[in-house]
């Protein structure tokens, strides 16, 4: 079929919104109509070449939608469900999935085997020429064709709006808390880079009546939101000093967990510097290819200090996003205050200009249909 996407076909240009050819799902597959897809910075590394993928590629991972067909063998949706995005589609058999760590499956190994749907090959192409997946997921477009342990059903009566951020912000920040680093309650929690992974760290922090929870960004917009979602105590890392700031609220002592949701060596020794003494850095910021940090490891060994990466969270998405729309409905979480744009997918390359300039929240394209 004929859909609308937006196409990356080299970095530094912008993205081509054009009609390309989407195959109908095969085995195992699921044809979604897309609803509505986040704006990530995931994505922008790519388009401004920090990191590299295969191109041309379809954007996009962050979303949901309406089954609109099934392939041979698929059980467990039908056409007409709603689904969330699941951009670690994994394959239930390996050491991960059945020890519980499906955001680690070795059917998602790496990045370029990404780039294809699980059988190597790609359901995009415009003419004679394949256009990649973008992990799995591709759906800064109308129509998107996913593994179906890539769709997790969402009940109808929850706006699609929101299920779209559960696929990537919402999960990879509320689990970074509740899954990676297990933050008991009354554990203090300081958040480096509050966009829209970091304003969820921040919910998953309130979920668990973590306090502190201190708020560090350079944006007073990302901070206010930051407040409104949870945050006790801010700090404007462009004007204040943040590691003395952060020895004041906690007693001197630093935080008890600390959380780089921006993705840089520069945030992420901010996080290294404030925790305290026993304490865990979690990193959560996707950082560009190559980018390292320059830890102390003298420093590591005499304050016992745990650095962990969070990858979707260590997310389980078939049990936690049900989890998420529940606590969303209950009013627990948030979603409706991040999501603070919306534009049509003509307007893909003005949304990523928008979250260049640092606007607060997460923007959302919309697809009408
Ligand atoms: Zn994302
Ligand atoms: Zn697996």
């Amino acid at each position: 079929m004929k859909i609308k996407a937006a196409v990356l076909y080299q970095p530094h240009q912008p993205l081509v919104v054009e009609e390309v050819d989407l195959d109908p799902p095969k085995q195992g597959e699921v044809l979604v109509r897309v609803a509505a897809a986040g704006v990530c910075r995931s994505d922008y590394h790519f388009m401004v070449g920090e990191s590299t993928y295969l191109l041309p590629v379809v954007l996009g991972h962050e979303g949901a939608g309406i089954v609109e067909a099934v392939g041979e063998g698929v059980t467990t949706v039908k056409p007409g469900d709603h689904v969330i995005f699941n951009f670690v589609p994994n394959c239930g058999f390996c050491v991960f999935c059945t020890t519980g760590r499906p955001n680690l499956c070795e059917r998602s190994a790496t990045l370029q085997q990404r780039a294809f749907m699980l059988d190597g090959t790609t359901r995009l192409h415009k003419g004679a020429q394949p256009i990649h997946h973008f992990i799995r997921t591709a759906c800064f477009a109308e129509y998107a064709v996913l593994a179906e342990s890539g769709c997790i059903p969402v009940d109808k009566g929850f706006p699609l709006e929101h299920a779209a951020l559960i696929g990537c912000s919402v999960t990879t920040g509320v689990c970074a808390v509740l899954r990676t680093a297990q933050v008991p309650s009354g554990a203090s929690v300081a958040v480096v880079g509050c966009g829209g992974v970091g304003l969820n760290v921040i919910q998953g922090a309130r979920l668990v009546n973590a306090a502190p929870i201190i708020a560090i960004d350079i944006r007073d917009g990302n901070l206010n939101l930051a407040r409104q979602l949870g945050a006790t105590h801010t700090i404007n890392a462009g004007t204040e000093d943040v590691l003395r700031r952060v020895l004041e609220i906690t007693n001197g002592q630093g935080a008890d967990y600390s959380f780089e949701v921006y993705g840089g060596s520069h945030t992420a020794q901010t996080a290294f510097d404030i925790v305290r003494r026993g304490g865990t850095v979690v990193i959560v910021g996707v950082a560009p290819d190559g980018h390292k940090a320059g830890f102390e490891l003298i420093t590591i060994l005499r304050k016992e200090l745990t650095i962990k990466g969070s990858y979707y969270g260590s997310a389980r998405p078939r049990v936690d996003m049900p989890l998420l729309v529940r606590l969303a409905r209950e009013g627990r979480l948030d979603i409706g205050a991040l999501a603070q744009r919306r534009y049509r997918l003509e307007q893909i390359n003005q949304a990523y200009r928008d979250l260049e300039e640092g606007m607060p929240g997460r923007g959302i394209i919309v697809f009408p249909h």
